[in-house]
């Protein structure tokens, strides 16, 4: 399988070892070598001889139906995977200086939302960015006057948070911790133990707090696997964004988010964010719109959120 992955001999969500493998494609092929150095050829580059004995393997848990690739980067390799293969510097030129106004519009807008989810003033609320990038989310909330620090693997992006005077705590440090929200986005795909990491952080989570689980939708990923266009762009309708090798590791769909939180004492609760900066008409027309037309819409917006994305809250039970 190569020597640079780990084999998973579980579900990461309901430790289920019976599967189905539904995707099978070597590292070493034509259609993966490819899709490799396109994708990583424009963010740092991809050394080809660590992944070339590997296999991209989906399967399904028989149990939970959650998709998940069997062989992951080890802990050596996801280090060289996202400091070098994603070389901090260039995504920060390349990507994130690059952020149209309405990236920061949608921040400013999810962040109002959220805050109005509580009924406490600003200055009394405490937030917590896992995974916190760049720290563009954590830079909003400390404008809305919500006391906010966040934890970070890449050294790099922690050196960008404090340098912005942002506090970066180490995970260990989350049991000292009561916050009243916690956001996770574009994080647990990426995560070899997502059930594990879920219940660290309910430790930090005040009993009427609020968590935000926020992962590329793989609804309808088995269709797109049929189709198996490798060179689909992100967003669009037969994008594997979802399933990238060596990256989004677990496939998410909204009922194994639902298990994975069950598992960790969390229940689902809907709240109506993305919305704060809207007239009110607008959005039940476009609500509207989306409940009868929502996968002409898709068609039609291919980046829309939220169906790229499964957005979903949760708190204790
Ligand atoms: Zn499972």
């Amino acid at each position: 399988m190569g020597e640079g992955f780990v084999e998973r001999k579980k579900c990461p969500v309901c430790e289920e070892v019976k599967s189905e493998s539904i995707f099978e494609e070597p590292y070493g092929s034509q259609l993966l070598i490819q899709y490799l150095e396109s994708f990583y050829g424009i963010r740092g580059g991809v050394d080809l001889s660590k992944v070339r004995e590997g296999i991209y393997e989906l399967v399904k848990c028989s149990f939970c139906e959650l998709i998940y690739q069997r062989y992951i980067p080890n802990d050596a390799m996801m280090n060289t995977l996202y400091e070098r293969w994603l070389d901090p510097a260039m995504i920060y030129e390349k990507f994130e200086k690059n952020h149209a106004k309405e990236y920061y519009l949608g921040l400013a807008d999810e962040v109002a939302g959220i805050i109005g989810f509580f009924d406490a003033k600003p200055a009394d609320l405490e937030f917590f960015d896992f995974g916190m990038g760049w720290s563009n989310w954590c830079k909003m909330v400390q404008a809305f006057g919500v006391n906010v620090c966040g934890a970070e693997l890449s050294q790099a992006r922690i050196d960008h948070a404090k340098n912005h005077g942002l506090e970066v705590i180490g995970l260990s440090e989350l049991s000292e911790k009561r916050f009243d929200f916690i956001n996770t986005e574009q994080v647990f795909e990426h995560i070899s133990n997502p059930r594990e990491t879920l219940a660290l952080l309910v430790k930090g989570l005040k009993n009427n707090g609020l968590i935000k689980l926020s992962v590329p939708n793989g609804f309808d990923i088995e269709r797109r696997l049929k189709v198996n266009d490798w060179t689909a762009p992100k967003g669009s309708i037969n994008s594997l964004n979802p399933v990238a090798p060596l990256e989004h590791i677990n496939c998410f769909k909204t009922k194994n988010l639902d298990i994975l939180a069950d598992k960790v004492g969390l229940k689902r609760v809907k709240v109506q964010v993305n919305r704060a900066l809207k007239p009110k008409e607008k959005i039940d027309m476009k609500e509207k719109i989306k409940g009868v037309l929502r996968p002409i819409y898709r068609l039609i917006v291919p980046n829309s959120h939220p169906f790229d994305t499964t957005y979903l809250f949760y708190k204790k039970k």
